[in-house]
This record gives C-alpha cells, sequence and structure tokens, in this order.
C-alpha cells in the first residue's frame, strides 16, 4: 500500500533522516520505536506533507510520489486518504467533540452538515465518546480528547492513520482507554503506524516494528523477533532499559 523509499531531512544542516525506507502493507500496525530525538515524529510528518522531506519517494497506492516537490494540490489530495492523530490532540478548543470530528468533512470536504453529523456520530460511538458529543475539550479528561481525535481522523474512512506518540501526554490511568481503542482499529484491520513507547502494546498489537535512532533505521522485524531476538547491541541495550 506504501512504499517509503529513501527519504531524507535535513533541518538547516542538520541532517535527521538518513535514508530511511519501508514497507506498509494493508491491514499492517507498524510500531515506531527508539529514543527522543530519533526521527520518528519527522519521519510520519514527511509521511503526511507537514514537513517536506529534502528528498525520497513514496509509493501510495501505486502513485510515484516525489516527497520533495510535491504540490500543494497533491498533497491534499493523498492526505484526504489518510488520518493523523497528535501527541497532544490538536482539537478546536472552541468546537464541541461532534463538531471537532465533523469540521473536515464539512470545510475540507464540502459535505451536508446533517450526513456529516451522521458519520460523525458513528465515529464517537466507535471511540466510546457519544455521550460527550456536546462536551468542549476543556471539560474532557485527556484520554477522552485523544479518543475525540481518533474518531476525527476516522471520519474521513482513511485508507491509513498515522499516530504520534498517542498516549504520551496521557496521565497513567488513561492510556488504556486510548490504547484498547487503537487495539480495536487494528482488529478491523485498519493500517496504522504508530510511534509510541508502549512496548507491552507495540508486543501484541504490531505486525512489525522499527527501532530508529539518529535518524536511521536500526532494526525491523516482527514483534516475536524484535523482542525475543534483537540482532543489534544497540536495540539489545534499547530493550533492556525500557523494560
Ligand atoms: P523524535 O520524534 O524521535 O523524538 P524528531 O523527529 O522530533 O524526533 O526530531 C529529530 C531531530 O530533528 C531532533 O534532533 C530535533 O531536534 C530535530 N527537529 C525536529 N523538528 C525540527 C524543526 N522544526 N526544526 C529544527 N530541527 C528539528
Ligand atoms: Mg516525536
Amino acid at each position: 500500500m506504501i512504499e517509503l523509499q529513501h527519504l531524507n531531512k535535513s533541518f538547516s544542516n542538520n541532517e535527521v533522516l538518513k535514508d530511511i525506507s519501508f514497507t506498509v502493507n494493508k491491514g499492517d500496525v507498524i510500531c515506531i520505536l527508539g529514543p527522543s530525538g530519533s526521527g520518528k515524529t519527522t519521519t510520519l510528518r514527511c509521511m503526511n506533507f507537514l514537513e517536506t522531506a529534502s528528498s525520497g519517494h513514496m509509493f501510495f497506492d501505486g502513485e510515484d510520489i516525489d516527497l520533495s516537490t510535491i504540490s500543494k494540490k497533491d498533497r491534499q489530495r493523498i492526505r484526504q486518504k489518510t488520518g493523523f492523530v497528535f501527541q497532544n490532540y490538536n482539537l478546536f478548543k472552541n468546537k464541541t467533540a461532534l463538531q471537532n470530528v465533523v469540521e473536515g468533512l464539512i470545510v475540507a470536504r464540502n459535505m451536508p452538515k446533517d450526513q456529516a453529523n451522521t458519520i460523525g456520530l458513528k465515529m464517537l460511538d466507535k471511540v466510546g465518546m457519544l455521550e460527550k458529543k456536546d462536551a468542549y475539550p476543556s471539560s474532557l479528561s485527556g484520554g477522552q480528547q485523544q479518543r475525540v481525535a481518533i474518531a476525527r481522523a476516522l471520519a474521513s474512512e482513511p485508507e491509513i492513520i498515522y499516530f504520534d506518540e498517542p498516549t504520551s501526554a496521557l496521565d497513567p490511568e488513561l492510556i488504556n482507554e486510548v490504547l484498547n481503542v487503537m487495539r480495536d482499529l487494528a482488529g478491523e484491520g485498519m493500517t496504522m503506524i504508530i510511534v509510541t513507547h508502549e512496548m507491552h502494546f507495540a508486543k501484541q498489537v504490531a505486525t512489525k516494528i522499527i527501532f530508529m535512532e539518529n535518524g536511521h533505521i536500526i532494526e525491523e522485524n516482527d514483534p516475536e523477533t524484535f523482542f525475543n531476538y534483537p540482532k543489534e547491541e544497540r536495540t539489545k541495550l534499547f530493550l533492556k532499559n525500557t523494560k
């Protein structure tokens, strides 16, 4: 479904991604692990054109996209096939849960409000947030806000959802309600790339683990092999330190 090839990214003189390549098949749940500053966020942002790559290609549904020169129009078109869930939810504070979920459908897709609301309510129900449809973000817990953000990502029926540390900003007791929603999505076959520090979740849910450090992919494997038989010394140390 996606083939990322030779992605490189520099911020001025700082080379933060060095030749990142990997494949995403339909239904894959790819967990990207790695220490802070290794380039995980930048990888996702380049794949969703929130950052412009220095060089690299991405094949998406067979279409060859040059990540360094893609036009604004193509960016918007491809982005319609994707969802993005941020660490800090990024909800509009002056909109209700439902309004946040349907905003993109109404504004970016010109969908009639009634039709958008029908979809929005369905998605809020899916993440267990139907009862809070009229609540504003400030009255919701972090876990609830993140579930609304996931409902918003789902509303546009994306082919893939990118998650950037979706539970990192949450109090420990709220992490599971978000991970459970993601587990359900994985069970339904949703294709996802998830940057996370939740090792147990990654072990259970991932179809593939990618371990990054210092702008490189150090190791890539199925979770069973990755966690039980890591090849690289750096991976072994990381797993020991995150136990
Ligand atoms: P991670 O998500 O793995 O913690 P990031 O992708 O956020 O890593 O960052 C990788 C490197 O790129 C870091 O050294 C960071 O300081 C740098 N970086 C990220 N975003 C920017 C930016 N907008 N401008 C300059 N440097 C950046
Ligand atoms: Mg990050």
